[in-house]
């Protein structure tokens, strides 16, 4: 019988990976770095928030105004967007091009930097401009090609994580964008598909188990997406504060003037008063752990 060489790759991460398969996430040294003037991975938890799509200009800057005098660090939300299914309406549909527009009003009518997701190298002229951190969303987590060419341009990435994904194969597509070129990279666990233990609205179960898992492999800065996970919002603020008990490093929260009516995924986000009280909870959180979010 042939010999087989392949060995089979587990789940977790072994020394040998570490040394062959991850070097630079294994070595990865960045204990603060700052992004658009925000420090990661230092005292201050920086939070990204925002809604789910960029609606329109009026709900982006207003909300990008909102979040800032929370004290969010990020404004968050998609132009583009990868939508589970192909079907659209008016309300429903994806504002591209003239959402990144819209998104650069907010950024500079409120002073604060963007984050936004990235679906398609064909956009990188469009993005670079507009997003300070690229997001390269769970679906296209081993992207290779794009993760590539966006790590090429030199603007940091947060990489979320795919909801079927192990550690051992998002560090590895961490590691495409080290090898790529990309200096600064956050990695977002985003919640795991799994069985529905708990209710059948809440889509994705939040691994926070994760957070002290890559700590123990890499000082690469490590976000939670409680919106995303839960798709729930009674839940985002247990969630959001077991994360930063957790050990996140960035905290990405969905808030929306008017959450019942969001275009996208309306159970998940918060509203503005929520968020405020939510930063003031999480602020207490956060000191326990010798950190801060305001
Ligand atoms: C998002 O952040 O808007 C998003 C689509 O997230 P995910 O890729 O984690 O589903
Ligand atoms: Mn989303």
């Amino acid at each position: 019988m042939a010999k087989i060489e392949n060995k089979f790759p587990g789940k977790d991460v072994s020394p040998d990976d570490l040394k062959t398969k991850i070097p630079l996430v294994a070595n990865y040294s960045s204990k603060a770095f700052k992004v658009a003037g925000v420090t990661f991975n230092g005292k201050k938890i920086p939070v990204m928030a925002g809604p789910n799509m960029v609606e329109s200009e009026e709900l982006i800057v207003k909300t990008a105004k909102a979040v800032k005098k929370a004290g969010a660090s990020f404004l968050r939300g998609g132009a583009f967007k990868p939508l589970s299914f192909p079907y659209r309406s008016k309300k429903y549909n994806e504002s591209g091009l003239d959402g990144l527009k819209w998104l650069s009003v907010a950024r500079k009518e409120a002073s604060i930097p963007v984050i936004t997701e990235i679906m398609e190298s064909k956009y990188l002229d469009h993005m670079i401009d507009v997003a300070d951190i690229m997001q390269i969303g769970s679906r296209n987590m081993q992207n290779y090609p794009l993760i590539t060419d966006v790590a090429s341009t030199g603007k940091p990435i947060m990489l979320k994580r795919h909801y079927g994904a192990s550690l051992r194969d998002w560090l590895g597509a961490a590691e495409y964008a080290l090898v790529a070129g990309c200096k600064h990279i956050i990695l977002c666990e985003r919640g795991m598909s799994v069985a529905h233990t708990h209710k059948s609205s809440s889509r994705y179960l939040l691994d926070l188990q994760v957070i002290p898992a890559i700590k123990e492999l890499s000082s690469i800065s490590v976000a939670s997406d409680p919106s995303h996970a839960t798709f729930w919002r009674d839940w985002v603020p247990s969630m959001s504060l077991a994360s930063i008990s957790a050990g996140a490093d960035s905290i990405m929260i969905e808030v929306h003037p008017d959450p019942e009516n969001a275009a996208v995924d309306p159970l998940q986000p918060i509203n503005f008063k929520s968020f405020q009280g939510l930063m003031n909870q999480m602020d207490k959180t956060a000191k326990a752990v010798s950190r801060k979010i305001l």
